[in-house]
């Protein structure tokens, strides 16, 4: 799988995400083994409304990457999560999902629920 051009868009396609309640649960796994330090300056950096509070802006890249949820794994891939700047590797169909949707990420689940 070609990988997308991320480096450099600070970002801009990573917005509130609807996640699973799986996906939930990694995702708090992750915070909680990740070293203090590091979890509070993933928290508490500014972020331009709109923008996954999971997104580390210092590092220009997702803060919680092996956790993240799968639309973002799939972001690029689907005729309706095509990049900007790599529409040619939306070549799947929808994007679908079996599993059951619980909220949306930085507006359901927020860092205060971790
Ligand atoms: S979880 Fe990671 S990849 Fe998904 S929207 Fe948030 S910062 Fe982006």
């Amino acid at each position: 799988m070609n990988a997308l051009p991320c480096e450099g868009c600070r970002g801009l396609c990573c917005g509130p995400v609807p996640i699973t309640e799986q996906e939930w649960k990694r995702i708090q796994k992750q915070i909680k083994t990740m070293p203090r330090k590091i979890r509070e300056e993933l928290e508490n950096q500014p972020r331009l409304f709109g923008t996954c509070m999971f997104y580390d802006q210092n590092k220009d890249r997702c803060g919680i990457h092996t956790a993240r949820p799968e639309i973002c794994r799939s972001f690029g891939y689907h005729e309706d999560l095509v990049c900007f700047r790599m529409p040619q590797l939306a070549t799947k169909g929808k994007f679908a999902r079996k599993e059951k949707l619980v909220g949306t990420l930085s507006i359901d689940f927020t860092w205060k629920n971790l």
